[in-house]
């Protein structure tokens, strides 16, 4: 493979907080060892129209604090094909594209495979709030998304007791309950419902809130990912059952969107320089990941076949905790 020189990067699929920090990183890593950096706007669907332009350092500047992704985002149905992909590559070529850094979910990864294995390196970086890539134990927004979501459980919690509530709280998560059970730990639920588990309304919600009312509890809160929905009923269906005075809540896109945490600005910085690093050392279709707390790097098409479920012993600790 000749020499990477110039290299394109493109937020794609769901925006995540800290993707700016990413791109912000792979922008001046990539020009501190001598390369060009084009930004991509709108994930694939601006590859494919050649929406990008060059980065400076300057580019980059007052933007790890913004959430959001300044090079925008986007789903493109038209990439989605095997003629979709030979033009992206057709278009990247034309401006002078060596390789691409894709910052994005398991879709953006489908999509830079499919990239990888036509002859066009990549290079992953995951960045989606729901941490639902099986390759790394974490993704860029995650951690502001769980801030979000218990700043808003704290602001819920402090009615329901008053009022001596029950409250039903609706977190992101279309597949993935890797929200739901952290904030449900974070949070001290009585219950969380999770998409990757099958559940039954009067075993796991009814039953805890009437134990926890006869162990001496005023308020309550149950956690349900999006995946399973239906906050609105659940809550009505509690009222019934127990007279305890039932709220829902759908917090909905408040937890895609604020200032990145620290610990989202960090990973973000280190992902980015770890792939334009990857690509100076001439590795490519490699995804960055998170395991065991280090920073690593995977085959993209081995990434993908790896699996990711659950934690039990957290949905266990759920349980004991809400005694
Ligand atoms: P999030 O997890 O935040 O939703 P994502 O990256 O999974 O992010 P998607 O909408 O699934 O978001 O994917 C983003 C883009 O990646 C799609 O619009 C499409 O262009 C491409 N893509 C998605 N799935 C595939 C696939 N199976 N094969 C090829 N490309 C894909």
């Amino acid at each position: 493979m000749s020499e990477i020189k110039t290299i394109g990067v493109l937020t794609s699929g769901g925006d995540a907080p800290g993707m700016n920090a990413a791109v912000r990183a792979v922008v001046r890593t990539g020009i501190y060892y001598g390369l060009k950096v084009m930004g991509i706007r709108k994930g694939y669907a601006g590859l494919l129209n050649g929406d990008m332009e060059e980065m400076t350092l300057r580019s980059v500047g007052d933007i790890i604090h913004r959430g959001g992704t300044i090079l925008q985002t986007a789903r493109s149905a038209e990439f989605n094909s095997e003629a979709g992909v030979k033009k992206a590559i057709s278009i990247a070529k034309v401006f002078g594209l060596d390789a691409l850094i894709v910052i994005g979910g398991d879709g953006s990864y489908r999509g830079a495979r499919d990239l990888a294995n036509q002859g066009f390196p990549v290079i992953c970086i995951p960045g989606t709030i729901d941490n639902d890539i099986a390759s790394t134990e974490y993704t860029i927004g995650f951690d502001t998304a769980l801030n979000t979501v218990q700043d808003a459980i704290d602001k819920i919690r402090d009615t329901a007791y008053s009022h001596e509530r029950c409250s039903v709280l609706e977190v992101m998560g279309r597949h993935a309950g890797y929200i739901a059970l952290n904030v449900a730990i974070s949070g001290g639920a009585e219950a969380v419902i999770l998409p990757e588990k099958e559940f039954d309304i009067d075993r796991d919600i009814i039953k805890p809130i009437i134990e926890g009312r006869n162990r001496g509890k005023k308020h309550y809160l149950v956690i349900i990912a999006e995946g399973v929905g239906g906050a609105v009923e659940i809550a009505k269906y509690i009222e019934e059952k127990t007279d305890i005075k039932t709220r829902a809540t759908i917090l909905g896109h408040i937890q895609r969107g604020g200032s990145p945490t620290v610990y989202d600005r960090v990973m973000a910085s280190r992902m980015g320089a770890y792939a334009v690093k990857l690509l100076k050392e001439g590795k490519i279709n490699r995804v960055i990941a998170l395991q065991k707390g280090v920073i690593t790097d995977f085959d993209i098409n081995e990434a993908l076949q790896m699996k990711k479920t659950i934690d039990e012993e957290m949905v266990e600790l759920n349980k004991i905790l809400a005694l």
